[in-house]
């Protein structure tokens, strides 16, 4: 093997780094800036493109100009544009600039966040963003918290204190209770937590698909009396189908009644708890033992962020600590916050600086007007949809996701299913709205979700212009059809 220094080395020099990040800089600003005209739904019938894409790895390096050809012409545009302000499907994405400058920072460092004594200044910042976090939801001072990838890691980093907790080295006797409008994220936490599907009760939901409490008292019941230790209940702010916010005060008392857990998945919903004037339409939430919340939906950062608080900080320490004879020592009291005697990572990014750069060059004050302003557009939304001939209104606005469905004289439940099917698929279609549906309470539902920092009144009055032109087109079609 021939060894040439100049061959191993990977360094730019200083000029070499400037072009690049100009010209990735570039990119970015073009493609942000042209948003809102690419269409909302790209081709993403693009099986036979990723057969073509496949290659060994190249034996000699490419210019940068040509990967970000490939990168922003022709992959990116292959996609479902979440970044777009009239992504109105699933749960809205969006992705502030300043966090991809935070990742920029924290990638160019590369300074190791996992341990305290590593870098305890910059640990200290992520500890202000989880602390300014614990504030907004109005957490305890004993509350320990925790960034994640996503709600799903943070469901499942909740589900493990409390079965460290409630069910010590007995998991199999643990049983634990949603309603059956959770996100299936937290069944398959459960799951990889060890508490298996026949250990998990959905508990029915009434009108407004908020759980029922007196259905889930008597389930609690029947497994206490079949020998079973009941040990958490996971509710839902803001369930994703329908934008449901469980009773989360009867919750909280009946878990405290009971010895139970009460975690909240508040992963579209928790952020509006930032705002003080809709902290009611989440009330009972810093009841709760534990919280998740994704600042990557609802404080408008890219995917890739999650966070989970626990009142108890010594649960979330109880069931992570380790220690290890090569390790430095852990920063263990409760003063200091050292993320790998919290959390399941050792070595791993810096999530927190998203946050934190986020926060401190937007301030708080924007991000309530920005939280705030999408609850008033789906409001608003939800309204003029409502009012338009052949919709009903299944899920008026909880907190800024409504569903609803289409229905005329004479039609039958598959024709009104099939109608609305229709009606999202050719809104979409024209390329400025991307909307989506749900199956809840034995029908499909057409949904409305608002939770885009680039979404405002103008993307809305396209969805209501849309909803309004296509649901007429669709319904004529569909008589049209049952005449003949
Ligand atoms: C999105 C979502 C999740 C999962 O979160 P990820 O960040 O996608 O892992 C869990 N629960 C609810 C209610 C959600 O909306």
């Amino acid at each position: 093997m021939n060894l040439d220094s100049r061959d191993a080395d990977l360094e730019l020099t200083p000029a070499q780094m400037q072009t690049m990040g100009d010209a990735v800089l570039r990119r970015v600003i073009a493609h942000i800036a042209t948003l809102g005209e690419q269409p909302v739904r790209g081709d993403v019938d693009a099986a036979e493109l990723c057969r073509r894409m496949r290659e060994p790895a190249p034996e000699q390096g490419a210019a940068l100009e040509s990967l970000l050809d490939g990168l922003f012409e022709k992959w990116i545009p292959r996609s479902f544009n979440t970044a777009s302000p009239g992504y109105l499907a699933y749960i809205p994405g969006g992705g502030v600039f300043p966090a991809a400058l935070a990742d920029l920072i924290a990638d160019g460092a590369n300074r190791y966040t996992g341990v305290w004594i590593a870098a305890p200044a910059l640990v200290q910042l992520e500890a202000n963003a989880l602390d300014w976090l614990r504030d907004w939801m109005r957490f305890p001072a004993t509350t320990r918290g925790l960034f994640t990838t996503g709600g799903s890691m943070a469901n499942f980093t909740a589900i493990i204190c409390a079965r460290e907790r409630g069910l010590g080295a007995e998991i199999r006797r643990g049983t634990m209770y949603t309603s059956d409008q959770v996100h299936h994220s937290v069944l398959k936490s459960a799951r990889l937590a060890g508490v298996m599907p026949d250990r998990v009760r959905a508990v029915p939901v009434d009108r407004g698909f908020r759980m029922g409490v007196d259905a889930l008292e008597q389930a609690i019941a029947r497994d206490r009396a079949a020998g079973l230790t009941p040990f958490l209940v996971v509710s839902s702010a803001g369930t994703t189908n329908t934008g449901a916010v469980d009773p989360l005060p009867q919750i909280n008392a009946l878990c405290k009644s009971a010895g139970l857990w009460h975690h909240v998945d508040g992963a579209y919903g928790a952020a509006f708890h930032i705002v003080p004037e809709l902290r009611p339409l989440l009330a009972g939430l810093p009841g709760a033992d534990s919280v998740t919340i994704d600042p990557h939906k609802g404080m408008f950062l890219p995917y890739g962020t999650g966070a989970l608080l626990v009142a108890d900080g010594d649960a979330l320490r109880t069931a992570h600590a380790v220690t290890a004879s090569y390790m430095p020592p852990s920063q263990d009291d409760a003063e200091l916050y050292d993320p790998h005697q919290l959390g399941p990572d050792l070595s791993r990014g810096f999530p927190g600086l998203r946050v934190w750069l986020s926060v401190k060059l937007f301030g708080a004050a924007r991000y309530r007007a920005a939280i705030a302003e999408k609850r008033a557009l789906a409001l608003g939304a939800a309204e003029r949809i409502a009012a338009l001939p052949h919709v009903i209104m299944d899920a008026p606005p909880q907190l800024s996701l409504f569903a609803f469905h289409l229905e005329w004289p004479g039609s039958t439940l598959t024709e009104q299913d099939a109608a609305t099917r229709d009606l999202i698929e050719r809104v979409t279609r024209r390329g400025k709205v991307f909307l989506t549906g749900c199956e809840a309470a034995g029908r499909f539902l057409a949904r409305v979700c608002v939770l885009s920092f680039r979404t405002h009144r103008e993307t809305i009055d396209a969805c209501v212009e849309h909803v309004s032109e296509e649901s007429r087109a669709v319904v004529a079609a569909r008589r049209a059809l049952a005449r003949e």
